[in-house]
């Protein structure tokens, strides 16, 4: 079994983090070969994607999503469209109000702030800057913004997502108890440039698939020979 790997700031501790997390990257690369999971390369399209795959599982919200772009693209027919209008689209996910209000106010300050509902105009601003704004928007969280900013704006930026940091922290590279706040902090001081993408859709494959929530498929997982959990699960 893999020794979990300290979480001192030492230059050898960094330095053995780095070496074990381009190991999973090579494999899991070769296992899951890069999915892109629905996500749209259309920052506007992905911001309300996003916002409807929160904590949702993909068979609920994908054919809201084609719902939503049927009824409001492009996505200018949210500033006259109706609250209820809105929210009875977003009524199978539920808190259809709420997201209907947000998805409104997004496009009214989309349009406020570029003279149409678009966000291609984020993709001049710099990394820090196209974060702030994305925050700014209703709804918008940190790992919601840091996945319109990877997927559509090709950013090398992680967003931790339950799969991720799930995985990673059962795997010995984020300590298992870690918050969202912390996971990002470790994952933009530590991971090597040029990685975040391939390794963020990969993770996500292997959680969906075998490194599961409740019952992790332990014995026949293809990177469990350097994994800090191997053998201790069920
Ligand atoms: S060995 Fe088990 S805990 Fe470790 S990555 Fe594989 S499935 Fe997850």
């Amino acid at each position: 079994m893999q020794q979990a790997i300290s979480w001192g700031l030492l230059e050898r501790d960094l330095a053995a983090w780095r070496k074990q997390v381009r190991w999973l990257d090579r494999r899991l690369e070769r296992l899951y070969k890069s999915p892109r999971h629905g996500n749209l390369d259309n920052p506007t399209d992905e911001v309300f994607f996003i916002l409807l795959s929160k904590k949702t599982p993909p068979e609920r919200y994908l054919p809201v999503f084609d719902t939503l772009c049927h009824r409001f693209r492009p996505w200018e027919r949210l500033l006259r469209a109706p609250l209820d209008e809105v929210a009875e689209v977003l009524q199978p996910l539920g808190m259809s109000r709420i997201r209907a209000s947000q998805f409104i106010q997004i496009a009214h300050q989309l349009q406020t702030d570029f003279g149409r509902v678009s966000l291609e105009s984020l993709r001049t601003l710099t990394l820090q800057k196209a974060h702030a704004y994305l925050k700014g928007l209703s709804g918008v969280g940190e790992k919601s913004a840091r996945c319109i900013l990877m997927y559509s704006l090709g950013h090398d930026i992680s967003p931790m997502d339950t799969h991720a940091t799930r995985v990673l922290g059962r795997f010995g590279l984020l300590p298992e108890d870690v918050t969202n706040v912390s996971a990002h902090r470790i994952m933009d001081e530590r991971l090597p440039r040029g990685i975040a993408y391939r390794l963020h859709v990969n993770l996500v494959a292997h959680g969906r698939t075998v490194c599961t929530a409740k019952r992790p498929a332990c014995e026949t997982c293809m990177v469990a020979q350097r994994c800090s959990r191997q053998g201790l699960t069920a």
